[in-house]
């Protein structure tokens, strides 16, 4: 079966601390998603982190200090208490269940996923961490879909799968395609790719050229992005890869490079993506952030994308939630 399945990480930052800037553009964002997914009637997998559906009063207390300093490096010579209490008012700092009210009461019918509770990396947290952090998240969503069947692994971090299962879940967003592996290069990387540039020229001239090399591949490249292959694995849920990087989590040097050369490279990839997925009766998986899209032209990019879908519908195109495709692969 053709099909193209959208999931979106369901935040307003990940950042430390998180910037006015990138939460102003997060919630702008969330909107506009909603919108130009209901112009073209496309469903997607929302995986809402559980502290952005709770408010100021109803942050969930940590299981242990470990909840809110897991995996932190820069934290592991600093005072445990302290970094709890940045924590915590990083955690308030990210609420906004209005946005996901105005998800729920959206005319698509999405699919309302987990992105856990608190962001810790699972591929850090012990198992214990990972079963109260996994039904934290669930608690936080409840008012919105108290059965949720998809979950997206902060940091695409895939570990404690079984906890997963018994929590429910069906599937979660695996790795295995060409980008394993990207969100922690990516996160390894020691400049913020949205909001950082390196100060030194030089560092800013080498980062720059990393960028637009990898813009470049996905915009020329001839093997496009990949199709996907969703499968059933040994804990029992679904692995539903992506097929790209999140499709517009591109640095601002290289999003001026490339306007000033007037192309749209990532509706251009993905458009072929998805051409690529009606020939050959498969999937592909894109995803992003809503703080990804910067400007207006990012938007109309992305529509472009959801114009092309909607056309191929008629070439027999679906489109499916995460949700949707462990129903299709467990059947
Ligand atoms: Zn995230």
């Amino acid at each position: 079966m053709a099909s193209v399945v959208v999931s979106v990480d369901a935040e307003l930052s990940n950042h430390r601390p998180p910037t006015e800037r990138a939460k102003r553009r997060a919630r702008y964002g969330w909107r506009r998603l909603l919108s130009l997914f209901e112009t073209y009637d496309v469903p997607a997998t929302w995986a809402v982190v559980g502290r952005l559906c709770t408010t100021e009063d109803t942050i969930a207390p940590p299981a242990a200090e470990e909840w809110f300093t897991d995996g932190a490096t820069e934290s592991f010579d600093r005072d445990a208490a302290a970094v709890v209490g940045e924590r915590r008012a990083l955690a308030r700092d990210l609420t906004a269940p209005w946005l996901v009210d105005a998800l729920a009461e959206n005319p698509v019918e999405h699919d309302i996923g987990s992105h856990s509770y608190s962001h810790p990396r699972f591929t850090n947290v012990s198992r214990e961490l990972a079963v109260a952090d996994v039904e934290a998240a669930t608690a936080a969503l409840e008012g919105w879909n108290p059965d949720p069947d998809s979950f997206v692994y902060p940091f695409n971090a895939v570990a404690h799968r079984d906890v997963l299962a018994e929590a429910g879940f069906t599937c979660y967003r695996g790795t295995a395609g060409p980008d394993a592996g990207q969100e922690s290069s990516v996160d390894r990387h020691p400049f913020h790719p949205l909001e950082l540039v390196p100060e030194r020229p030089k560092e800013l001239a080498g980062w720059a050229f990393d960028r637009l090399s990898e813009a470049v591949t996905w915009t020329v490249g001839s093997s496009g992005p990949g199709l996907v292959e969703p499968e059933l694995d040994d804990s029992g849920l679904v692995a539903v890869p992506s097929s790209l990087p999140s499709l517009y989590r591109m640095p601002v040097a290289v999003r001026s490079a490339l306007r000033d050369a007037g192309r749209y490279p990532l509706a251009r990839v993905a458009t072929r993506g998805v051409d690529r997925a009606v020939e050959r009766d498969r999937t592909i998986h894109l995803w992003f952030h809503p703080a990804d899209f910067h400007t207006e032209r990012d938007f109309r990019s992305l529509e472009r994308v959801l114009e092309h879908v909607h056309r191929r519908r008629a070439n027999g195109l679906q489109v499916e939630t995460m949700a949707d495709v462990a129903v299709r692969v467990r059947s």
